[in-house]
């Protein structure tokens, strides 16, 4: 049996490269053509050229989302953006229209295409149609639950790609139209404006019945499926999705990892102790400023997996540093400043290769070896003797009073 492919999002190059370090099997970009995510900053076919030979080095995979649903007009430069992809050696593209998905098969491209979630594909009578048209594998709509996820497994049709982590729809995925009437922004051609998390005013006839100093908006906590991962592995499904191109790399080195823990330990013995979930949710709770649910997994969602009030993400200060380079023989570490912290204290690092370890930072010094009170110029180069694990790419932070 294959093991199960843990797939991250990359907005850019950096956040592939981390994502794939620290553990991802497969990362999904958009390219500056055809993609939804318009405000993620896509990538250029000479970066994919140059992810997609990182990912081979690594025994890594590509995909690339082609998911915009194009009008008329949109259609211009398809073939050529398609087999461009098809050279560059990408393994995958994500797409939801039809035209694409069938263009990319007429044209013989070597690479899988994969039916994306924007399709709410929801039945194994679905996955039938998509067979038969030649695709290769299906993301499954968010909206499925668990029983319905593993009853599609059972009949082993395709593949199958579910997501286990991020932000999610009030609206059924890919269905949803409030951002193209509020703003004339299209959320099916990467334009979606999230008019849902928006404040309103709640209005009868022309009386307001909401409080105007706690306006109403609407949400759905982000997704943490860290329970269902043994049962997504038992069901036989293909791949765990990560959402969130977007997201910072801090975010996706701490997530990826926590995920690559949790899969490793579940293959190593056979399933996942209360130990380890505790730990992966506690690791997960470091990067996440939104509160997570099961979303549809456990059932339809009720009032607890909402958010009716003003939730906005909130961007964490606790990364401080990321490792650029150590020295084994003067146990000096180089490292690049991302948030304000001091020396003289404990700070925690975590990286590709190391679990997350507390070690006490004692003098750091600048480029010109003076002494600083405070790191506090993000992307500043400094120096500090580290008594304990370190590795390129390891990232610092300060310790969660919990
Ligand atoms: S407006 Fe909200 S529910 Fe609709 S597509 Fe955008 S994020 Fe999803």
């Amino acid at each position: 049996m294959n093991k199960i492919e843990l797939l991250a999002p990359a907005g850019n190059l950096e956040k592939a490269k981390i994502a794939i370090l620290y553990g991802a099997d497969a990362v999904y970009i958009g390219g500056k053509q055809f993609s939804l995510r318009s405000r993620a900053s896509n990538f250029s076919l000479e970066e994919m050229k140059e992810l997609v030979d990182f990912a081979n080095r690594h025994q890594a995979h590509v995909h690339v989302t082609v998911n915009m649903l194009p009008h008329e007009e949109d259609l211009e430069g398809l073939d050529d953006y398609l087999c461009a992809l098809d050279r560059i050696g990408v393994h995958a593209i994500i797409v939801c229209s039809p035209s694409i998905m069938m263009r990319a098969k007429e044209l013989g491209c070597q690479y899988e295409v994969h039916v994306s979630t924007q399709h709410s594909s929801t039945n194994s009578k679905a996955l039938s149609f998509w067979k038969e048209k030649g695709m290769d594998r299906v993301v499954l709509a968010r909206e499925c639950q668990m029983a319905q996820i593993e009853a599609i497994c059972q009949q082993n049709i395709l593949p199958v790609e579910v997501f286990i982590h991020g932000g999610m729809c009030i609206s059924f995925s890919g269905r949803c139209v409030l951002s193209n009437h509020m703003t004339l922004r299209d959320a099916n051609r990467g334009g979606c404006a999230q008019s849902c998390r928006w404040k309103y005013h709640l209005m009868d006839q022309d009386k307001e019945c909401s409080d105007p100093s706690n306006l109403f908006s609407m949400s759905s906590k982000d997704l943490q499926a860290v329970d269902q991962i043994e049962d997504f592995i038992r069901m036989g499904v293909a791949s765990l999705k990560i959402e969130g191109r977007m997201k910072s790399a801090y975010y996706l080195a701490t997530v990826v990892s926590s995920y690559r823990y949790l899969i490793d330990q579940i293959y190593k013995n056979g399933k996942a102790t209360t130990e380890d979930l505790q730990r992966v949710k506690m690791e997960i709770s470091k990067a996440e400023n939104r509160p997570t649910g099961s979303g549809f997994y456990k059932g339809l969602p009720g009032y607890d997996v909402q958010l009716y009030q003003d939730h906005d993400e909130t961007v964490t200060q606790e990364y401080v540093a990321i490792v650029l380079d150590h020295d084994p023989q003067t146990k000096m570490a180089t490292l690049q400043v991302k948030n304000h912290f001091l020396p003289y204290q404990d700070l925690e690092i975590f990286g590709p290769h190391i679990q997350s370890t507390t070690v006490h930072v004692d003098a750091i010094y600048d480029e010109n070896d003076l002494e600083l009170k405070v790191c506090n110029q993000p992307m500043q180069i400094v120096k500090t003797k580290w008594e304990g694990p370190i590795e390129k790419n390891a990232m610092i932070r300060k310790i969660r009073v919990v």
